[in-house]
């Protein structure tokens, strides 16, 4: 019987787990436990880090694992690469399930910075009322920045430092353009600050800033480790199936 790891935190990873369920193999999703309340999954649930690479090695081993995906969100690049070492060194198959990174449309006002320093040295310069939605994690990077008021919007309570003047909205997607613009009209939002996570639950906020007018401060996403990787939970599915059978 073969029996997968998916490494998830994302909507692609819940799809994929009741796939697999479906198709009639032994699934276990682990989350980080960063969100108090993760939505259900399919299958077998743990949570929490493993401990680094080594350690997730070990619980390959432990668990009889037989495949691993790695369907974490773009951003998460640690335990992407622990999962690679970790694969690499039990000699088990890995395919990486990330969802395309966002394109730049027609009226677009896009500036595109490699990382979340960057973006906050763009906001000193661009931004005086800013909707910052880079997650609750990230939101330290613009503690510093004391001239734009923040509108962070995250799924749950940022961790300090926070910038000195701030809002926050608790909310989790999938938003509508309507709501968006709606949003951007009652605080009258001039700057947008955005990871390119790519998908379309949270890419309604994008539209509305195209329709506005609203720039839009964009982190590219960190390069990965060099693992097969494929864009829709199908064609995960498709691997597993062509896998050697355990039984
Ligand atoms: P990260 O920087 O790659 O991971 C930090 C540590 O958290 C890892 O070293 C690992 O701890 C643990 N970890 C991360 N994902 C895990 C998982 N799926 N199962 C078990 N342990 C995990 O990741 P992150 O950016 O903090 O993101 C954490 C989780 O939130 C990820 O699962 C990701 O899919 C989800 N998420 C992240 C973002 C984002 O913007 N980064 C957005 C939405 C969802 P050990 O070293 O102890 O094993």
């Amino acid at each position: 019987m073969s029996r997968v790891l998916i490494l998830g935190g994302t909507a692609e990873a819940r799809e994929l787990a009741a796939a697999l369920v479906a198709d009639g193999l032994e699934v276990t999703s682990s989350l980080a436990g960063r969100v108090a309340q993760a939505l259900p999954s399919e299958g077998e649930v743990r949570i929490g880090g493993f401990g680094g690479p080594d350690a997730l090695t070990w619980w390959l081993a432990e668990h009889g694992m037989t495949a691993v995906v790695d369907a974490t969100h773009p951003f998460a690049h640690r335990i992407s690469a622990a999962a690679a070492t970790a694969c690499r060194a039990r000699a088990l198959p890995l395919t990486r399930l990330e969802r395309p990174g966002w394109k730049e449309a027609p009226g677009d006002r896009w500036h595109r910075v490699a990382d979340l320093a960057e973006a906050a040295a763009t906001v000193e310069r661009l931004g005086r009322r800013v909707l910052l939605t880079t997650g609750r994690q990230d939101i330290g990077a613009f503690a510093a920045v004391s001239d734009a008021w923040f509108l962070i919007r995250a799924i749950s309570l940022p961790d300090p430092p926070l910038p000195i003047d701030h809002e926050i909205l608790l909310d989790r997607g999938p938003y509508t353009c309507e709501a968006e613009l709606e949003l951007l009209d009652r605080h009258r939002i001039d700057l947008l600050v955005t990871k390119d996570s790519g998908g379309d639950s949270t890419a309604p906020k994008l539209q509305a800033a195209r329709e506005r007018g609203t720039a839009v401060v964009m982190v590219t996403r960190p390069t990965g480790p060099d693992v097969p990787t494929v864009a829709s939970v199908a064609e995960v599915v498709e691997r597993i199936r062509a896998l050697p059978s355990e039984d």
